[in-house]
């Protein structure tokens, strides 16, 4: 159905007018439609939404409208459960109140210098998005006074109560005025955020996005049946077809995402391990190489990957398939992110799996199509493709050779043929697939009819690479700059190459 909802119909001011013209938004989202009006109304709400819907507007609108711009004191907070979405939260608000005049907010989070937070909180600030850990230290200081408090929002609830934060929250809760507005936003809502619900709210109004808006049309989601040990190397070969820039993949532990990041270095690829073990400073240092993209994979578990605001990521893959349907759908939508398309690929590695993967279908009322994995027949097909057109790219640049020439110029004055150098820098060039025509004859797919002994080498061939892991990782940054260079240095090589068949 055609969105026809306005913001001008949410009854916001003209300053927010302006701020979603700029910032590209046309129309409310479902959940900003539905609890936009409610919260200016003075209402509790409990919002039952996942990022990816617009949910962090449709309480900072609101909150940009409500606080006084002359009273210079924290007016709302909104509890975060990481820094990361704590930043994005605050970064949002300061778009959104661009127009708006005299209000400030500030970021408050652990791992931190808290002087900088003190002293920001000390300039006067109406809006403060933090976590809770860090608001409780500040509220125990005496930095951060909560007598002014008109609303409090709890961002990602159920994420909250899973990192432990509940005593916390009621702490917070109790400290602030109770006249205030209560706000819960959560994917889920267990048990325990409705116990809170019905102790900290009034009369709270319900929102809730449907399910079908929650699986977003342009990922496409399929499945692969394969053995719980060839997941990886299954990863390896669709990240190799695909080229995807920037991939995201769950685990359901710590231990299997650093496990699995270490076998995708171990095969060259450059992943890093996203997980609740990890400090602030490492998080914020992983997640700023994922934007620059010099890292391109983040293996990471489901609480640690909530707050990911990254719209590049192309694929996700589900190498174990997640406990409950809820953060299917929240894992999926970390990509297919602002209009573009994005894969879904989960891995389904026995029965249990199976019958996993039809109650997702059911609860996202959508089929996830099953693939064949792809042999390594297919796998040298396509790359003898990509390799051909990345050498039509290289040699299509302008740009200076010398330093190439030169190189080429060396390797002939020692005696090689311009043949040997072309493919010694094709090798490089299709650099694993090489090794995997050597296993040709395995199988990746679940019970494709391999006998065990064939099975058995591959997997203690698998156990092998992990154990040359430490020696392989150091050459990857070797490898991959010499591969990158390849990229333009082939050109100069089959411009030589035609120049001497010419001859
Ligand atoms: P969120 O669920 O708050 O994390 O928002 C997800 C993404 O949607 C963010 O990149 C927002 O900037 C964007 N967004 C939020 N509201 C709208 C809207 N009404 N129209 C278009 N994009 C939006």
């Amino acid at each position: 159905m055609e969105n026809t909802i306005l913001f001008a119909d949410l009854g916001v001011s003209d300053e927010i007018l302006k701020s979603v013209e700029a910032m590209g938004y046309v129309h409310p989202s479902a959940i900003q439609a539905q609890s936009i009006p409610f919260l200016l109304n003075g209402e509790d709400v409990i919002g039952q939404a996942q990022t990816g819907t617009g949910k962090t507007a449709s309480f900072a609108i609101p909150i940009i409208d409500l606080v006084d711009p002359n009273v210079n004191a924290p007016q709302a907070l909104i509890l975060c459960p990481t820094r990361e979405l704590a930043v994005q939260v605050e970064g949002e608000i300061v778009k959104l109140a661009k127009f708006k005049r005299g209000i400030h907010s500030t970021c408050i989070y652990g791992g931190e210098s808290i002087d900088r937070q003190i002293r920001s909180l000390k300039r006067g600030v109406q809006i403060v998005v933090g976590t809770p850990g860090r608001i409780m230290d500040h509220m125990n200081r005496g930095t951060l006074k909560l007598q002014e408090v008109r609303m409090v929002v709890l961002d990602e609830a159920d994420e909250m109560l899973d990192m432990g934060f509940r005593d916390d929250i009621e702490a917070i809760l109790s400290e602030t005025p109770e006249e205030r507005q209560t706000v819960f936003f959560s994917a889920t809502m267990p048990k325990p955020i409705l116990e809170l619900t019905r102790k900290y709210q009034r009369d709270p109004q319900i929102v809730k996005v449907l399910r079908k808006e929650l699986t977003v049309e342009n990922i496409s989601q399929v499945y692969y049946e394969v053995k719980p040990s060839l997941r990886v190397e299954l990863m390896a070969r669709l990240m190799d077809l695909s080229n995807y820039k920037l991939s995201v993949v769950f685990c359901n532990t710590k231990r299997a995402a650093d496990e699995v990041t270490e076998a995708l270095i171990a095969k060259g690829i450059m992943a890093e391990a996203l997980h609740g073990d990890l400090s602030q400073g490492q998080r914020s240092k992983v997640m700023a190489k994922f934007r620059k993209g010099t890292c391109s994979v983040l293996v990471a578990t489901d609480v640690a990957a909530r707050g990911i605001d990254v719209d590049d990521v192309e694929a996700v893959f589900n190498y174990d398939l997640p406990l409950d349907e809820e953060n299917y759908v929240h894992r999926i939508g970390r990509t297919g992110r602002a209009g573009k398309s994005g894969a879904a690929i989960s891995f389904v590695t026995g029965r249990k799996d199976s019958y996993r993967l039809r109650d997702l279908e059911r609860f996202i009322k959508t089929g996830i199509e099953k693939q064949n994995p792809p042999s390594v027949a297919e796998l040298v097909e396509l790359k003898k493709e990509q390799v051909a057109k990345d050498v039509y790219r290289a040699i299509s640049k302008e740009e200076d050779t010398q330093l190439f020439e030169e190189t080429i110029g060396k390797l002939l004055a020692e005696g090689l043929t311009i043949e040997q150098v072309a493919l010694g820098l094709m090798k490089l060039q299709f650099g694993d697939v090489m090794k995997d025509t050597k296993e040709q004859n395995f199988d990746l797919e679940l019970g494709g009819g391999r006998e065990r002994g064939k099975r058995d080498r591959f997997e203690r061939g698998g156990e092998r690479e992990g154990g040359r892991g430490a020696i392989a990782s150091e050459k990857v940054a070797l490898v991959l700059v010499v591969v990158i260079s390849l990229r333009v240095q082939v050109w100069p090589v089959m411009r030589t190459w035609r120049v001497c068949s010419s001859a």
